[in-house]
This record gives C-alpha cells, structure tokens and sequence, in this order.
C-alpha cells in the first residue's frame, strides 16, 4: 500500500477528504531521530539507509500536504498558477525519490541475505511495505503517470463546469480520457500485486487485500440488513420533528461549539503543545501527520448539524493520524492500515459516539448555553432524534448512518461493471439513475444530483469508494470488542469522559499503524473474520429507540 504519504495516488485525492496527505512544517522533525530498534549487524547498514530514503519520501511528503492545506485554506487565488508548479515538481521529486533504483538493491540485498529470517516482525514489515511501493511505483510508466495527472486537472476542471451546467454529455470525453489511464494503471498493477482483475488492484491501492469477491459477498449482506432497518424506520410508532434543525445560529458560535468538540474528543487546538487546528473551507477534510495533524469544517449559519458532525468526523480521523506509535515516525509502519480503517475512526466519533444519546446528555446542555437560547425549547430526546433522521436522499455526503452504505453498495456495483467493461462511459448515467431508484427509491432528476455529486471519477480515484462503507463493517465490529471490554463506555460519555473509550481505541487501534494487513488487523482487534452482523446489530439497537420499533 502506499504508506508514502504524498504519493501518486495521495495527489489523485487531493481536493476531497484527503486523510493521508500529512504535512508537516518547519521544525518539527528535528527532534525525531529514526529509531528502528535494533537490527542485525549484517543487516543494518542496508537496513538504516532504507529507513533513511523513507524518511525523505514521508518528509518530502508532508511537505506537499502542507502546501496543499494552504492551498485549500489560505492561498490567495492569484497563486493557483505558482501551485501547480511548485506540486509538480514535488512530485516529480516524490516520484524519483520512491523509484531510486538504489532502493531496490537495498531491499534485494535484505531480502536475499541468510540473516534476513533474524530479522523482527516489525523490521520484516517495513522490508514488505517498502518493497511493494517499490515494486508499484517503478512499474508504472512516467508517461502514463504524468499523462494522468495531467488528465486530472482537465477532468475535474471540466467536471465542475458540467456540474454547474448539469450537462453530463460535457463531462463525457474527459472522463472516458481518464478511465482509459486508470484501466491501464489497473492491468499494470494487477500484474505486480498479483491480484485476480483490474478493479482488484486498484482496490487494494485504498484497502490492501481486500479484493471485489470479498466485498461483493460483505455488501450483500450489508444492503439486505440496511433495507429492513429502513422498512423498520419507516414504519415506527414515532413521528420526527427535525424543523428546528434549520435554527440560525451565528457562525461565531458554531466556532466555539467547535472548539469544545474538539477538547471532548482530546484533539488539542489550543495549548502550547497543540498539535492540531481548525479553519474552513469548502468540503471538510483531514490532512497531517503525527505532530500536524489539522481538520477543516464548514459553517452554514442554518445548519448547524453540518458543522457539528464534520469536527467529529473529521476529529475522528485526526485523532488516528496522531496517535500512531512515536518510534514509528518516518517508518512505513507508521501509518494506517487502510482508508477503510481510517474512515471506521471517524466514523466512530461522529456517529457511535457523536451521535448517541449518551454524548448529548453530557453534550446538550453546553449546547444550549452556548447557543444562548436558540434551543431552550428544543427537549434532549427530541434533538437527538432529529440528528438521527433516516431519509433516503440522493446525496452520498448528505446520507444518515443507515443509508450512507447503499449509496456506496451502488457505486461498488457500477464501478465493478465498469472496470469489467461490460459496460462504458456512456452507459453510467442510466445505470445510476436505475440503481438509486430500486436501491433507495428516489428519482434522480439530472446528472449534477447523479452520477456527477462526486470528485472521485473525475480525479481517477477508481476503487475507493468501498473503503467508506467498510468503515461502517469494521466499525461495528470494533464497537462490540470495545464494549466487551469496556461496557460501561455509555456512562463514561454521559459523564463527559471520552478519555477511557479514546485510550482503548489508541492502544487497540491507533497503535497498530501498518503493522498488519486490513483483514489480520480486524481478526486481531476483535476475534473475527471481517462481518456486517455487529453493526447492524449496532443499528437495530439504535433505531429502535429512535423509531420506535
Ligand atoms: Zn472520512
């Protein structure tokens, strides 16, 4: 996978929720020296000069996360021209730095050495990671790299201008330009990981060995159960009223709500050793690295959920980011297992906690106070229904807890077909349209609320969005390991203490970094195969309360 952080594939997800693009500023590392443990003599001369060369590719990384934060957040919009250059040439920069062929010797002479067997599970895995990088970025052709990063800008260009003009006819050619790419990525890619297809390896560039079958088999279940929690839904005793939702609330406000938000979940803005930061901007995203690790979240004065929910979600991540083992710094280990890990952290915050009734009976009166009266007639039961609504809509990022999965279900569904070539370009609005009518019931009405909502496609990310909904899975499973070893974690967050559950998660989660492979990660944190029946246990409970069924 790529633990690099500011790799080919990070700069394809610049622009959108971007959780692994760390960056880093001036000073910062100084202090971390590498500390590898102790190797083998024969072994740890090659071993420390290829930790060495990892370290500038993780520095030289944070290095263009930064700049892409600023780009997002602070840049005045004269510089876009001096931008493009300065990411172009850092990754040209990366580019080199990870294609170096005096990496592959270093790993060659490791792998091949009779001590290597003496080496440390921890050393071994860094040796892995770093090999199928390696392995992946040199096999694929500067030309098609630069051709498709080229093709990015263009597409994306051209998809916002469709999307204002809802005019998918216009998007067509540059999309059908950079699946092309991506299709030729994919072939190559399945060769080097050795995977079954195409859509295979580029899954495992977001999930490593997660592959179609095994998700195709989770979804199945995943839609069937989320279809009769719907039906539950809607057919519950209780009626929601979600009219005070749309309350204006100054934006100053919702920055000091923020920030309490913030210091509930123990991601530090304020004190002298912060390592964090909020500001705002468009759509929401998480980007740093241990020490740096900042979010962003966006204020609409009517609707204060949206703010509320993107620090949770968005602190979710960043709490991750920053909590992985310090000696692992600079190290491939010192990273997330995968993007499915990743978005079951900030799931966790925003949904399992951030939207219990538990947390709001600690969290609603400061609310209320904080929002000088704009709720005092609003009763607790009431509002923590109303952020609970389960409402089939046609907005992925606008999706309550129960639905969000089918409007990934439905994407994994086509992006299979499409990568199978069974079907083209051509063939995706009408697809989509179908899909979002058998699946969730709603009528798409044209391409800018269909198949056009997202960045992902136009950016090449093909493969990715799976990762979202197997954040719910590993979620869930998380969730009933937690609660067997800590069951009373609802009172804790009733009392305002997030601190207990937060250190199981550092330490059952967090700390693990890249250690183990997706599927090993899971079986280890919770004694199970990867399964859907822990959240949907999870859900029925929930909604039961919030439906009444
Ligand atoms: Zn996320």
């Amino acid at each position: 996978m790529e633990f690099v952080i500011y790799s080919f594939v990070q700069l394809l997800l610049a622009g959108f929720e971007n959780t692994r693009n760390p960056y880093i500023v001036e000073g910062v590392y100084s202090f971390a020296a590498i500390n590898m443990g102790k190797v083998i003599d024969t072994l740890k001369s090659p071993y420390e000069k290829l930790l060495a060369k990892t370290k500038e590719m993780v520095i030289l990384g944070t290095a263009t996360g930064i700049i892409h934060w600023d780009m997002e957040t602070k840049m005045p919009p004269k510089g876009v021209g001096l931008r493009s250059q300065q990411l172009a040439l850092l990754s040209q920069m990366s580019h080199r730095l990870s294609t170096d062929p005096e990496i592959g010797d270093l790993l060659s002479k490791i792998e091949k050495h009779t001590d290597y067997e003496s080496l440390s599970a921890l050393q071994k895995r860094n040796v892995y990671l770093l090999r199928k990088h390696y392995d992946e970025q040199t096999k694929l052709p500067e030309k098609l790299v630069k051709e498709t990063a080229k093709q990015e800008a263009i597409a994306i260009d051209v998809w916002k201008k469709a999307k204002g003009a809802k005019d998918f006819s216009m998007f067509k050619p540059e999309l059908e330009k950079m699946f092309k790419l991506r299709k030729q990525a994919a072939d190559i890619l399945m060769e080097v990981k050795g995977t079954a297809s195409p859509y295979d390896a580029l899954i495992d560039m977001y999930e490593p060995k997660m592959d179609a079958r095994t998700i195709t088999k989770i979804f199945a279940e995943l839609r069937d159960g989320l279809v009769l929690v719907m039906e539950k839904c809607r057919r519950g005793s209780k009626r929601l009223d979600t009219s005070f939702m749309n309350r204006k609330v100054p934006v100053e406000m919702q920055e000091k709500i923020s920030k309490e938000l913030a210091e509930f979940i123990g991601y530090d803005i304020k004190s002298p050793q912060a390592g964090g930061r909020i500001d705002e901007t468009e759509h929401p995203f998480t980007g740093g690295y241990y020490d740096d690790v900042r979010i962003t979240t966006h204020y609409y004065e009517n609707n204060l959920a949206s703010s509320l929910f993107s620090i949770l979600h968005e602190g979710g991540h960043a709490i991750y980011e920053q909590n992985f083992k310090e000696s692992w710094m600079y190290q491939p280990v010192g990273s997330s297992t995968s993007l499915g890990f990743h978005e079951s952290q900030s799931r966790f915050v925003e949904n399992m906690v951030g939207r219990s009734r538990e947390f709001w009976n600690y969290f609603f009166p400061k609310l209320q106070v904080l929002t000088g009266g704009i709720f005092s007639n609003v009763a607790l039961d009431d509002f923590v229904r109303a952020i609970n609504q389960v409402k089939p809509s046609k907005i992925r990022v606008e999706a309550d807890e129960v639905t969000y999965s089918l409007h990934i279900i439905i994407r994994f569904e086509i992006e299979q077909e499409l990568l199978a070539e069974r079907i083209t370009v051509k063939d995706l609005p009408e697809l989509w349209n179908q899909k979002y009518k058998d699946y969730l019931g709603v009528t798409i009405e044209n391409d800018s609320e269909g198949v056009m909502q997202d960045i992902h496609w136009a950016s090449g990310a093909f493969g990715y969005f799976p990762t979202y909904a197997l954040g719910n899975v590993y979620g869930g499973q998380i969730l009933e390991a937690m609660e067997r070893e800590l069951p009373n974690w609802r009172d804790k967050i009733t009392e305002g203490n997030f601190q207990t559950l937060k250190k199981w998660l550092v330490e059952n989660v967090h700390q693990q970094g890249d250690l183990y492979d997706p599927p090993v990660l899971i079986k280890r944190i919770t004694g199970e195969e990867l399964n859907v029946n822990p959240f949907l246990k999870y859900l029925n409970k929930k909604y039961s309360w919030v439906y009444g069924f």
